[in-house]
Protein backbone atom coordinates (compact mmCIF):
# COMPACT_ATOMS: atom_id res chain seq x y z
CA UNK A 1 0.00 0.00 0.00
CA UNK A 2 1.40 3.55 -1.01
CA UNK A 3 2.37 5.74 2.09
CA UNK A 4 -0.72 7.95 3.38
CA UNK A 5 -0.41 10.67 5.75
CA UNK A 6 -3.35 12.72 6.91
CA UNK A 7 -3.23 16.22 8.17
CA UNK A 8 -6.15 18.11 9.70
CA UNK A 9 -5.65 21.72 9.06
CA UNK A 10 -3.58 23.52 6.44
CA UNK A 11 -1.16 25.07 9.77
CA UNK A 12 -0.47 21.62 11.25
CA UNK A 13 3.18 20.75 11.41
CA UNK A 14 2.41 16.95 12.11
CA UNK A 15 0.58 14.60 10.20
CA UNK A 16 -0.95 11.38 11.29
CA UNK A 17 0.36 7.61 9.66
CA UNK A 18 -2.84 6.30 8.82
CA UNK A 19 -1.24 3.20 7.06
CA UNK A 20 -1.80 -0.04 8.26
CA UNK A 21 1.28 -1.42 10.35
CA UNK A 22 2.46 2.03 10.44
CA UNK A 23 5.62 2.95 7.98
CA UNK A 24 9.46 2.21 8.53
CA UNK A 25 12.11 4.38 8.05
CA UNK A 26 13.07 5.46 4.93
CA UNK A 27 10.12 5.26 3.29
CA UNK A 28 9.23 8.13 1.04
CA UNK A 29 6.04 10.11 1.99
CA UNK A 30 4.03 11.35 -0.94
CA UNK A 31 4.87 15.18 0.40
CA UNK A 32 8.56 14.22 -0.72
CA UNK A 33 9.79 13.73 2.83
CA UNK A 34 11.39 10.57 3.88
CA UNK A 35 11.09 9.61 7.38
CA UNK A 36 14.12 9.33 9.20
CA UNK A 37 12.24 6.88 11.99
CA UNK A 38 9.70 4.00 12.05
CA UNK A 39 6.40 5.94 13.32
CA UNK A 40 2.95 3.53 13.97
CA UNK A 41 -0.39 3.76 12.93
CA UNK A 42 -2.17 6.55 14.25
CA UNK A 43 0.96 8.58 15.20
CA UNK A 44 2.32 11.94 14.14
CA UNK A 45 5.40 12.63 12.22
CA UNK A 46 6.81 15.81 12.02
CA UNK A 47 6.38 17.83 8.56
CA UNK A 48 8.68 20.45 9.36
CA UNK A 49 12.02 21.22 11.89
CA UNK A 50 10.27 21.53 14.97
CA UNK A 51 13.22 23.29 17.25
CA UNK A 52 12.94 22.61 21.41
CA UNK A 53 10.19 24.87 22.45
CA UNK A 54 8.45 25.23 19.48
CA UNK A 55 4.51 24.72 19.39
CA UNK A 56 3.24 21.53 18.05
CA UNK A 57 0.44 22.04 15.91
CA UNK A 58 -2.66 19.45 15.17
CA UNK A 59 -6.25 20.94 14.46
CA UNK A 60 -4.63 23.79 14.52
CA UNK A 61 -4.09 24.21 17.37
CA UNK A 62 -0.46 24.11 19.89
CA UNK A 63 -1.43 19.84 21.49
CA UNK A 64 2.05 20.44 23.25
CA UNK A 65 5.94 22.09 22.70
CA UNK A 66 8.24 20.28 21.66
CA UNK A 67 10.81 18.87 24.51
CA UNK A 68 13.77 19.01 22.12
CA UNK A 69 14.76 19.42 18.48
CA UNK A 70 12.63 17.17 16.34
CA UNK A 71 13.57 16.66 13.02
CA UNK A 72 11.17 16.67 9.74
CA UNK A 73 10.07 12.76 8.95
CA UNK A 74 10.79 12.03 12.40
CA UNK A 75 7.77 10.34 14.98
CA UNK A 76 6.45 12.72 17.82
CA UNK A 77 5.38 11.21 20.68
CA UNK A 78 4.46 11.75 24.06
CA UNK A 79 7.53 11.73 25.45
CA UNK A 80 8.70 14.63 23.19
CA UNK A 81 5.56 16.79 24.22
CA UNK A 82 5.19 19.25 27.03
CA UNK A 83 1.39 19.51 27.54
CA UNK A 84 0.09 22.97 27.63
CA UNK A 85 -1.34 24.10 30.88
CA UNK A 86 -5.36 23.75 30.89
CA UNK A 87 -6.77 27.01 30.05
CA UNK A 88 -8.11 29.39 33.07
CA UNK A 89 -11.90 29.70 33.10
CA UNK A 90 -12.62 33.23 33.32
CA UNK A 91 -12.14 35.81 29.74
CA UNK A 92 -13.57 33.29 27.86
CA UNK A 93 -15.09 34.33 24.40
CA UNK A 94 -18.91 33.69 25.57
CA UNK A 95 -21.25 33.33 22.44
CA UNK A 96 -18.92 35.19 19.85
CA UNK A 97 -19.02 32.85 17.23
CA UNK A 98 -22.16 33.23 14.70
CA UNK A 99 -22.60 29.69 13.38
CA UNK A 100 -23.00 28.96 9.87
CA UNK A 101 -26.83 28.72 8.79
CA UNK A 102 -28.32 25.37 8.29
CA UNK A 103 -30.99 24.99 6.12
CA UNK A 104 -33.45 22.74 8.00
CA UNK A 105 -34.12 18.89 6.71
CA UNK A 106 -37.75 17.99 6.20
CA UNK A 107 -39.27 15.07 5.26
CA UNK A 108 -37.34 12.22 7.39
CA UNK A 109 -38.81 10.42 9.75
CA UNK A 110 -38.72 6.89 11.55
CA UNK A 111 -41.37 4.41 13.06
CA UNK A 112 -41.11 4.49 17.10
CA UNK A 113 -43.50 4.39 19.96
CA UNK A 114 -45.42 7.59 21.15
CA UNK A 115 -45.09 7.83 25.00
CA UNK A 116 -47.51 9.95 26.80
CA UNK A 117 -45.56 12.09 27.73
CA UNK A 118 -44.94 13.23 24.14
CA UNK A 119 -41.92 12.01 23.73
CA UNK A 120 -40.85 8.59 21.69
CA UNK A 121 -39.26 5.33 21.73
CA UNK A 122 -36.97 3.69 19.81
CA UNK A 123 -37.72 0.26 21.12
CA UNK A 124 -40.69 -1.26 23.16
CA UNK A 125 -38.75 -2.27 26.64
CA UNK A 126 -40.23 -3.15 30.65
CA UNK A 127 -37.34 -2.15 32.87
CA UNK A 128 -37.67 -3.14 36.47
CA UNK A 129 -36.59 0.12 38.60
CA UNK A 130 -34.69 -0.63 41.79
CA UNK A 131 -34.12 1.13 45.08
CA UNK A 132 -31.23 -0.36 46.57
CA UNK A 133 -28.03 -3.11 45.30
CA UNK A 134 -29.65 -5.63 48.20
CA UNK A 135 -32.96 -6.45 45.50
CA UNK A 136 -30.43 -6.84 42.24
CA UNK A 137 -29.97 -10.78 42.79
CA UNK A 138 -33.83 -11.36 43.28
CA UNK A 139 -34.74 -8.67 40.77
CA UNK A 140 -31.96 -10.83 38.38
CA UNK A 141 -33.58 -14.07 38.67
CA UNK A 142 -37.23 -12.94 38.50
CA UNK A 143 -36.50 -10.97 35.40
CA UNK A 144 -34.82 -14.32 34.09
CA UNK A 145 -37.99 -15.96 34.67
CA UNK A 146 -39.89 -13.03 32.87
CA UNK A 147 -38.05 -13.75 30.15
CA UNK A 148 -38.53 -17.28 30.13
CA UNK A 149 -42.35 -17.52 30.66
CA UNK A 150 -44.07 -14.24 29.99
CA UNK A 151 -42.00 -12.61 27.35
CA UNK A 152 -42.73 -15.14 24.42
CA UNK A 153 -46.76 -14.11 25.36
CA UNK A 154 -46.13 -10.52 24.35
CA UNK A 155 -44.28 -10.24 21.49
CA UNK A 156 -44.96 -6.69 20.73
CA UNK A 157 -42.24 -5.84 23.73
CA UNK A 158 -38.41 -6.21 23.18
CA UNK A 159 -36.92 -6.96 26.39
CA UNK A 160 -37.35 -6.84 30.43
CA UNK A 161 -34.40 -5.11 31.98
CA UNK A 162 -33.70 -5.11 35.76
CA UNK A 163 -32.07 -1.55 36.48
CA UNK A 164 -29.35 -2.52 38.56
CA UNK A 165 -27.40 -0.46 40.37
CA UNK A 166 -24.84 -0.28 43.87
CA UNK A 167 -26.75 2.79 45.15
CA UNK A 168 -29.71 3.61 47.81
CA UNK A 169 -28.19 2.33 51.21
CA UNK A 170 -25.21 2.73 53.15
CA UNK A 171 -24.97 6.22 51.28
CA UNK A 172 -25.10 10.00 53.18
CA UNK A 173 -28.52 10.25 51.39
CA UNK A 174 -28.70 13.99 52.13
CA UNK A 175 -24.85 15.36 51.13
CA UNK A 176 -24.27 17.78 48.35
CA UNK A 177 -24.14 15.96 45.52
CA UNK A 178 -26.14 12.96 46.12
CA UNK A 179 -29.20 14.24 44.18
CA UNK A 180 -26.83 13.33 41.25
CA UNK A 181 -27.45 9.57 41.62
CA UNK A 182 -30.91 9.72 42.81
CA UNK A 183 -32.48 12.01 40.04
CA UNK A 184 -30.75 10.00 37.56
CA UNK A 185 -31.85 6.64 38.31
CA UNK A 186 -35.80 8.89 38.37
CA UNK A 187 -34.93 9.50 34.97
CA UNK A 188 -33.54 6.86 33.95
CA UNK A 189 -36.84 4.69 34.65
CA UNK A 190 -38.68 7.75 32.73
CA UNK A 191 -36.64 6.67 29.37
CA UNK A 192 -38.86 6.72 26.53
CA UNK A 193 -37.66 3.49 25.34
CA UNK A 194 -39.66 2.53 28.59
CA UNK A 195 -42.77 3.30 27.53
CA UNK A 196 -43.65 5.25 31.13
CA UNK A 197 -44.86 1.81 32.82
CA UNK A 198 -42.37 2.30 36.00
CA UNK A 199 -42.20 -0.64 38.32
CA UNK A 200 -39.89 -0.31 41.36
CA UNK A 201 -38.77 -3.09 43.37
CA UNK A 202 -37.75 -2.10 47.27
CA UNK A 203 -36.03 -4.02 49.57
CA UNK A 204 -38.33 -1.64 52.56
CA UNK A 205 -35.13 -0.31 54.84
CA UNK A 206 -33.03 1.32 52.69
CA UNK A 207 -32.38 4.81 52.65
CA UNK A 208 -33.58 5.40 49.04
CA UNK A 209 -37.49 4.56 49.38
CA UNK A 210 -39.38 4.23 46.90
CA UNK A 211 -41.84 7.79 47.50
CA UNK A 212 -37.98 9.38 47.81
CA UNK A 213 -36.86 8.07 44.14
CA UNK A 214 -40.06 8.46 42.15
CA UNK A 215 -41.98 10.73 44.05
CA UNK A 216 -45.87 11.87 42.92
CA UNK A 217 -46.32 13.38 40.17
CA UNK A 218 -42.96 11.66 38.53
CA UNK A 219 -44.46 9.96 36.45
CA UNK A 220 -47.10 11.46 33.33
CA UNK A 221 -48.75 8.35 32.67
CA UNK A 222 -49.72 7.54 36.20
CA UNK A 223 -51.47 10.62 36.42
CA UNK A 224 -53.19 10.18 33.50
CA UNK A 225 -54.54 6.83 34.95
CA UNK A 226 -54.93 8.20 38.32
CA UNK A 227 -52.76 5.14 39.48
CA UNK A 228 -50.40 4.96 42.26
CA UNK A 229 -46.36 4.29 41.96
CA UNK A 230 -46.46 0.27 41.78
CA UNK A 231 -43.70 -1.02 44.15
CA UNK A 232 -42.95 -4.81 45.27
CA UNK A 233 -40.94 -4.57 48.76
CA UNK A 234 -39.10 -7.76 49.44
CA UNK A 235 -39.60 -6.69 53.48
CA UNK A 236 -43.68 -6.62 53.18
CA UNK A 237 -44.30 -9.23 55.43
CA UNK A 238 -47.04 -10.91 53.21
CA UNK A 239 -43.96 -12.51 51.39
CA UNK A 240 -43.62 -15.77 52.62
CA UNK A 241 -39.99 -16.96 50.95
CA UNK A 242 -38.15 -16.41 48.12
CA UNK A 243 -40.27 -17.78 45.74
CA UNK A 244 -43.26 -15.35 46.79
CA UNK A 245 -41.07 -12.36 46.04
CA UNK A 246 -40.23 -13.74 42.97
CA UNK A 247 -43.84 -14.46 41.92
CA UNK A 248 -45.06 -10.95 43.12
CA UNK A 249 -42.51 -9.40 40.61
CA UNK A 250 -43.65 -11.50 38.27
CA UNK A 251 -47.01 -10.59 38.57
CA UNK A 252 -46.95 -6.91 38.35
CA UNK A 253 -44.44 -7.43 35.13
CA UNK A 254 -47.57 -9.13 33.65
CA UNK A 255 -49.61 -6.12 34.18
CA UNK A 256 -47.06 -3.83 32.61
CA UNK A 257 -45.90 -6.43 29.84
CA UNK A 258 -49.93 -6.35 28.69
CA UNK A 259 -49.78 -2.50 28.46
CA UNK A 260 -46.39 -2.37 26.72
CA UNK A 261 -48.00 -5.12 24.19
CA UNK A 262 -50.99 -3.32 23.29
CA UNK A 263 -48.56 -0.61 21.71
CA UNK A 264 -47.97 0.24 18.21
CA UNK A 265 -45.29 1.94 15.87
CA UNK A 266 -46.22 4.88 14.10
CA UNK A 267 -44.46 7.29 11.59
CA UNK A 268 -42.87 9.91 13.24
CA UNK A 269 -40.91 13.05 12.47
CA UNK A 270 -36.78 12.56 12.51
CA UNK A 271 -36.77 15.38 15.31
CA UNK A 272 -38.18 12.90 17.82
CA UNK A 273 -34.60 11.27 17.83
CA UNK A 274 -33.00 11.87 20.99
CA UNK A 275 -29.17 11.03 20.42
CA UNK A 276 -26.09 10.65 22.92
CA UNK A 277 -22.60 10.67 21.27
CA UNK A 278 -19.83 9.59 22.98
CA UNK A 279 -15.85 7.60 22.39
CA UNK A 280 -14.18 5.45 24.12
CA UNK A 281 -11.07 3.42 23.41
CA UNK A 282 -9.99 6.29 21.05
CA UNK A 283 -6.61 6.34 18.82
CA UNK A 284 -5.21 9.54 16.69
CA UNK A 285 -7.81 8.02 13.96
CA UNK A 286 -11.15 9.30 16.47
CA UNK A 287 -10.50 12.90 15.49
CA UNK A 288 -9.93 11.99 11.76
CA UNK A 289 -12.18 9.54 11.00
CA UNK A 290 -15.23 8.39 13.02
CA UNK A 291 -15.73 12.02 14.73
CA UNK A 292 -15.80 14.01 12.29
CA UNK A 293 -18.12 11.97 10.29
CA UNK A 294 -20.52 11.95 13.93
CA UNK A 295 -20.12 15.32 13.80
CA UNK A 296 -21.04 15.96 10.39
CA UNK A 297 -24.14 13.49 11.20
CA UNK A 298 -24.97 15.46 13.80
CA UNK A 299 -25.19 18.70 12.13
CA UNK A 300 -27.40 15.89 9.78
CA UNK A 301 -29.94 15.43 12.88
CA UNK A 302 -29.60 18.86 14.29
CA UNK A 303 -31.13 20.08 10.59
CA UNK A 304 -33.97 17.23 11.10
CA UNK A 305 -35.04 18.91 13.96
CA UNK A 306 -33.72 16.21 16.32
CA UNK A 307 -31.99 16.41 19.76
CA UNK A 308 -28.34 15.23 20.16
CA UNK A 309 -25.72 15.07 23.30
CA UNK A 310 -22.34 15.47 23.54
CA UNK A 311 -20.61 14.54 26.80
CA UNK A 312 -17.62 13.95 28.45
CA UNK A 313 -16.01 17.30 30.28
CA UNK A 314 -12.70 15.80 30.83
CA UNK A 315 -12.19 15.19 27.14
CA UNK A 316 -13.91 18.37 26.08
CA UNK A 317 -12.23 20.50 28.70
CA UNK A 318 -9.51 21.35 27.07
CA UNK A 319 -10.85 22.98 23.62
CA UNK A 320 -13.60 24.73 26.28
CA UNK A 321 -12.20 27.92 24.18
CA UNK A 322 -14.34 26.96 21.05
CA UNK A 323 -17.04 25.55 23.20
CA UNK A 324 -18.44 28.68 25.12
CA UNK A 325 -18.05 30.81 21.41
CA UNK A 326 -20.07 28.10 19.90
CA UNK A 327 -23.07 28.58 22.53
CA UNK A 328 -25.92 30.14 21.54
CA UNK A 329 -25.95 33.07 23.90
CA UNK A 330 -23.92 34.22 26.88
CA UNK A 331 -25.91 32.38 29.10
CA UNK A 332 -25.44 28.73 27.87
CA UNK A 333 -21.87 29.88 27.59
CA UNK A 334 -22.11 30.45 31.15
CA UNK A 335 -23.43 27.36 31.97
CA UNK A 336 -21.05 26.18 30.26
CA UNK A 337 -18.51 27.59 32.45
CA UNK A 338 -20.19 26.42 35.13
CA UNK A 339 -20.08 22.93 34.80
CA UNK A 340 -16.22 22.70 33.95
CA UNK A 341 -15.78 25.15 37.32
CA UNK A 342 -17.64 22.10 38.89
CA UNK A 343 -15.40 19.31 37.82
CA UNK A 344 -12.28 21.15 38.07
CA UNK A 345 -13.18 21.49 41.76
CA UNK A 346 -14.20 18.05 41.96
CA UNK A 347 -11.14 16.85 40.29
CA UNK A 348 -9.25 19.13 42.67
CA UNK A 349 -10.60 17.60 45.73
CA UNK A 350 -9.36 13.89 44.18
CA UNK A 351 -6.04 15.91 44.00
CA UNK A 352 -6.29 14.54 40.25
CA UNK A 353 -3.99 15.64 37.83
CA UNK A 354 -4.39 16.14 34.03
CA UNK A 355 -2.50 12.81 33.27
CA UNK A 356 -5.99 11.16 34.73
CA UNK A 357 -7.57 10.92 31.16
CA UNK A 358 -5.21 9.60 28.32
CA UNK A 359 -4.86 5.43 28.97
CA UNK A 360 -1.95 3.57 28.29
CA UNK A 361 -4.15 2.48 24.47
CA UNK A 362 -5.15 6.07 24.10
CA UNK A 363 -1.19 6.86 23.66
CA UNK A 364 -0.37 3.56 21.85
CA UNK A 365 -2.61 4.91 19.66
CA UNK A 366 -1.02 8.07 18.92
CA UNK A 367 -3.32 10.63 21.27
CA UNK A 368 -0.23 12.29 23.11
CA UNK A 369 -2.02 13.43 25.48
CA UNK A 370 -5.44 15.40 26.64
CA UNK A 371 -5.60 17.81 24.46
CA UNK A 372 -4.83 15.90 21.10
CA UNK A 373 -7.76 13.83 22.87
CA UNK A 374 -9.78 16.75 23.13
CA UNK A 375 -9.91 18.34 19.54
CA UNK A 376 -10.41 14.95 18.24
CA UNK A 377 -13.20 14.62 20.20
CA UNK A 378 -15.05 17.72 20.30
CA UNK A 379 -15.56 17.28 16.23
CA UNK A 380 -18.38 14.69 17.75
CA UNK A 381 -20.40 17.64 18.26
CA UNK A 382 -20.36 19.10 14.41
CA UNK A 383 -20.83 22.73 13.89
CA UNK A 384 -24.31 24.00 14.83
CA UNK A 385 -25.09 26.28 18.21
CA UNK A 386 -24.70 25.09 21.20
CA UNK A 387 -28.82 25.50 22.78
CA UNK A 388 -28.19 24.60 25.80
CA UNK A 389 -26.16 22.54 28.74
CA UNK A 390 -27.23 19.78 30.82
CA UNK A 391 -26.19 18.76 34.47
CA UNK A 392 -25.59 15.16 35.38
CA UNK A 393 -28.76 13.36 35.66
CA UNK A 394 -30.95 16.04 34.35
CA UNK A 395 -33.66 15.26 32.14
CA UNK A 396 -33.04 17.35 28.72
CA UNK A 397 -35.76 19.69 27.65
CA UNK A 398 -34.95 21.22 24.54
CA UNK A 399 -34.37 19.83 20.54
CA UNK A 400 -30.84 21.00 18.92
CA UNK A 401 -27.27 20.67 20.27
CA UNK A 402 -26.71 20.26 24.17
CA UNK A 403 -23.87 19.84 26.15
CA UNK A 404 -24.55 17.08 28.88
CA UNK A 405 -22.18 17.39 31.56
CA UNK A 406 -20.61 13.97 32.21
CA UNK A 407 -17.77 12.12 33.45
CA UNK A 408 -15.70 10.76 30.40
CA UNK A 409 -15.98 7.00 31.74
CA UNK A 410 -17.99 5.16 28.89
CA UNK A 411 -20.71 3.64 31.37
CA UNK A 412 -20.83 6.60 33.05
CA UNK A 413 -21.25 8.88 30.44
CA UNK A 414 -23.48 6.28 29.11
CA UNK A 415 -25.95 5.86 31.86
CA UNK A 416 -26.44 9.92 32.51
CA UNK A 417 -27.39 10.42 28.66
CA UNK A 418 -29.98 7.43 29.28
CA UNK A 419 -31.53 9.68 32.10
CA UNK A 420 -31.16 12.44 29.93
CA UNK A 421 -33.74 10.75 27.57
CA UNK A 422 -31.50 9.51 25.01
CA UNK A 423 -33.21 6.87 22.42
CA UNK A 424 -30.38 6.26 20.53
CA UNK A 425 -26.36 6.38 21.18
CA UNK A 426 -23.43 6.85 18.93
CA UNK A 427 -20.32 5.31 20.19
CA UNK A 428 -17.07 5.49 18.64
CA UNK A 429 -14.03 3.65 18.83
CA UNK A 430 -10.32 3.31 17.86
CA UNK A 431 -8.48 0.86 19.92
CA UNK A 432 -11.87 -1.43 20.14
CA UNK A 433 -14.34 -1.92 23.14
CA UNK A 434 -17.74 -4.05 23.06
CA UNK A 435 -19.80 -1.67 24.36
CA UNK A 436 -23.62 -1.96 24.51
CA UNK A 437 -26.44 -1.02 26.96
CA UNK A 438 -29.25 -2.37 27.98
CA UNK A 439 -31.82 0.10 27.64
CA UNK A 440 -31.02 1.90 23.98
CA UNK A 441 -29.62 0.38 20.91
CA UNK A 442 -25.54 1.49 20.60
CA UNK A 443 -24.25 1.84 16.85
CA UNK A 444 -20.72 1.56 17.22
CA UNK A 445 -18.18 3.12 14.78
CA UNK A 446 -14.89 1.96 14.10
CA UNK A 447 -12.04 4.59 13.56
CA UNK A 448 -10.06 2.32 11.45
CA UNK A 449 -10.46 -0.11 8.99
CA UNK A 450 -8.38 -2.83 10.90
CA UNK A 451 -10.55 -2.57 13.54
CA UNK A 452 -13.46 -2.95 11.53
CA UNK A 453 -12.02 -6.46 9.89
CA UNK A 454 -11.23 -8.12 13.01
CA UNK A 455 -14.04 -6.58 15.10
CA UNK A 456 -16.59 -7.33 11.83
CA UNK A 457 -18.90 -8.53 13.93
CA UNK A 458 -19.29 -5.96 17.28
CA UNK A 459 -18.67 -2.71 14.95
CA UNK A 460 -21.64 -1.30 12.87
CA UNK A 461 -20.32 1.13 10.84
CA UNK A 462 -16.46 1.17 9.56
CA UNK A 463 -15.44 5.43 9.47
CA UNK A 464 -11.91 3.54 8.46
CA UNK A 465 -13.29 4.28 5.02
CA UNK A 466 -12.48 7.82 5.23
CA UNK A 467 -8.75 7.51 5.93
CA UNK A 468 -8.38 4.44 3.24
CA UNK A 469 -9.71 6.95 0.59
CA UNK A 470 -13.02 5.04 -0.26
CA UNK A 471 -15.51 7.39 1.20
CA UNK A 472 -15.84 11.07 2.54
CA UNK A 473 -16.80 12.58 6.09
CA UNK A 474 -20.07 13.91 4.33
CA UNK A 475 -20.73 10.31 2.68
CA UNK A 476 -19.86 8.59 5.69
CA UNK A 477 -22.28 11.03 7.60
CA UNK A 478 -25.23 10.42 5.59
CA UNK A 479 -24.63 6.48 5.43
CA UNK A 480 -24.66 7.26 9.56
CA UNK A 481 -27.87 9.42 9.12
CA UNK A 482 -29.88 6.75 7.28
CA UNK A 483 -28.30 3.67 9.82
CA UNK A 484 -29.68 5.84 12.69
CA UNK A 485 -33.26 5.43 11.32
CA UNK A 486 -33.18 2.10 10.40
CA UNK A 487 -32.14 1.04 13.98
CA UNK A 488 -34.61 3.58 15.14
CA UNK A 489 -37.66 2.28 13.71
CA UNK A 490 -36.29 -1.45 14.93
CA UNK A 491 -35.80 -2.74 11.17
CA UNK A 492 -32.25 -2.88 12.23
CA UNK A 493 -30.51 -4.19 14.59
CA UNK A 494 -27.01 -3.05 15.85
CA UNK A 495 -24.36 -5.79 16.72
CA UNK A 496 -24.69 -4.40 20.45
CA UNK A 497 -28.36 -5.84 20.32
CA UNK A 498 -27.47 -8.82 18.63
CA UNK A 499 -25.50 -10.18 20.64
CA UNK A 500 -27.03 -8.47 23.83
CA UNK A 501 -23.59 -6.86 25.25
CA UNK A 502 -25.07 -4.90 27.86
CA UNK A 503 -22.85 -3.30 30.22
CA UNK A 504 -23.72 -2.38 33.90
CA UNK A 505 -25.98 1.07 34.03
CA UNK A 506 -23.20 3.02 36.30
CA UNK A 507 -24.14 5.68 38.43
CA UNK A 508 -21.77 8.86 39.02
CA UNK A 509 -22.02 9.99 42.89
CA UNK A 510 -20.01 12.67 44.07
CA UNK A 511 -21.29 12.19 47.84
CA UNK A 512 -19.86 10.01 50.24
CA UNK A 513 -20.66 6.72 50.89
CA UNK A 514 -21.36 5.54 55.38
CA1 LIG B 1 -16.14 7.84 26.99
Amino acid sequence: MRPHIIRMHPSDNVAIVANDGGLPAGTALPNGLTLLTTVPQGHKVALVDLPAQSPVLRYGIPIGHAIQDIPAGTWVHERLLHMPQARELDHLPMATVKSPEMSPLAGYTFEGYRNADGSVGTRNILAITTTVQCVAGVVDFAVQRIKQELLPLFPHVDDVVGLEHTYGCGVAIDAVGAEIPIRTLRNISLNPNFGGEVMVVSLGCEKLQPERLMPAGSIPINDQRGEALDVVCLQNEAHVGFMSMVNSIVQQARRHLERLNARRRETVPASELVVGVQCGGSDAFSGLTANPAVGFCSDLLVRAGASVMFSEVTEVRDAIEQLTSRAVNPQVAQAMVDQMAWYDSYLARGRVDRSANTTPGNKQGGLSNIVEKAMGSIIKSGTAPIQGVLAPGDKLQHKGLTFAATPASDFICGTLQVAAGMNLHIFTTGRGTPYGLAPVPVVKVATRTDLARRWHDLMDINAGRIADGEASIEELGWEMFHYLLEVASGRQKTYAEQWKLHNALVLFNPAPVT
